[in-house]
C-alpha cells in the first residue's frame, strides 16, 4: 500500500534531509550594512573558495559541524529575532545555503545574506538582501568578481568594498561609476581594512570627492575587538 504525505510532512521531511556545514549560529549586533547596530541572529556557514588577505573569519574555513536545515532553523528561532543574516565563509558555497534562504524568509525574518560576490546570486530567494562583496585589488582576490552578479542587484540589495588603500579607493570609485552602483541598490558601503587603512582617511576621500556612499566602521569590531560569537 502506498502512504501518501501531506504537503506539511514533506516540507518537513525535506528539511529534515538536507543539512549544512555550520561554523556557528549567535545572537549579536549587526555589525556592518544598513542594519548596523540592530539585534540579529548570524548563521555562519562554513567553507571558503577565497583566501582575502585580511580576511577575519579564517576560523569558518574548516571545520564546523553538519546540521539539519530543521536544526538550523529551530536555533535560530530560539532568540525570537527579527533579522537574520547568513554569512560565512563563503555561504553559496554550499548548495543548501539556497533552500536555507528560503526557509528564513518563509519563516518571517528579514534576512540578509554576506557573499563574496564570487559566485553566482542567480539562485538567492528575491527576498533576501544581498550584501555582496567588490573584491577589491588589494584583497589579493579581485580576479574572482563575478561581474555578472551585478545585473542580478536591485533596490533591496547592497554593495560593499573593502578598502586597503588609495589605489583601492580609486578602483572602488571607478566601479561606482562604471556599473552605476548609487542608482542600482540601496547603499554602497566603503569599509577601511580593519588595521590597514585608517577610517578617518577613507572618511576624508569620500568627502572630498562627495562620493554617494555609506563609510562603516564596523561595529563588532569597536564593540568587541573582533572575537569570534559577535
Ligand atoms: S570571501 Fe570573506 S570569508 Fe572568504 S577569504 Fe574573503 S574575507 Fe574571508
Amino acid at each position: 500500500m502506498t502512504t501518501l504525505l501531506s504537503p506539511l510532512s514533506q516540507s518537513v521531511s525535506t528539511s529534515a534531509a538536507l543539512t549544512l556545514r555550520i561554523t556557528e549560529i549567535f545572537y549579536s549586533l549587526q555589525g556592518e550594512a544598513r542594519t548596523v547596530g540592530l539585534p540579529t541572529v548570524f548563521v555562519r556557514l562554513t567553507g571558503c573558495p577565497l583566501r582575502c588577505v585580511y580576511c577575519d573569519t579564517a576560523y569558518a574555513f574548516s571545520g564546523g559541524e553538519m546540521q539539519s536545515l530543521e536544526q538550523i532553523v529551530t536555533a535560530v528561532a530560539a532568540y525570537q529575532p527579527r533579522y537574520v543574516t547568513v554569512t560565512g565563509g563563503e555561504p553559496l558555497a554550499q548548495k543548501n545555503c539556497l533552500p536555507l534562504l528560503v526557509a528564513l524568509c518563509d519563516a518571517g525574518y528579514e534576512v540578509s545574506l554576506e557573499t563574496s560576490g564570487a559566485l553566482p546570486v542567480a539562485g538567492v530567494d528575491p527576498r533576501v538582501c544581498k550584501v555582496l562583496d567588490l573584491k577589491t585589488p588589494a584583497s589579493a582576490e579581485c580576479h574572482r568578481n563575478d561581474y555578472g552578479n551585478i545585473a542580478l542587484l536591485t533596490r533591496n540589495d547592497q554593495v560593499k568594498f573593502v578598502i586597503c588603500d588609495r589605489e583601492d579607493y580609486e578602483w572602488a570609485r571607478f566601479k561606482l561609476d562604471e556599473y552605476q552602483l548609487p542608482g542600482r541598490v540601496s547603499d554602497v558601503l566603503f569599509s577601511p581594512s580593519h588595521g590597514q587603512l585608517h577610517g578617518r582617511d577613507l572618511a576624508q576621500w569620500i568627502l572630498d570627492d562627495r562620493l554617494p556612499v555609506r563609510l562603516q566602521l564596523q561595529l563588532h569590531k569597536l564593540l568587541w575587538d573582533d572575537a569570534p560569537g559577535h
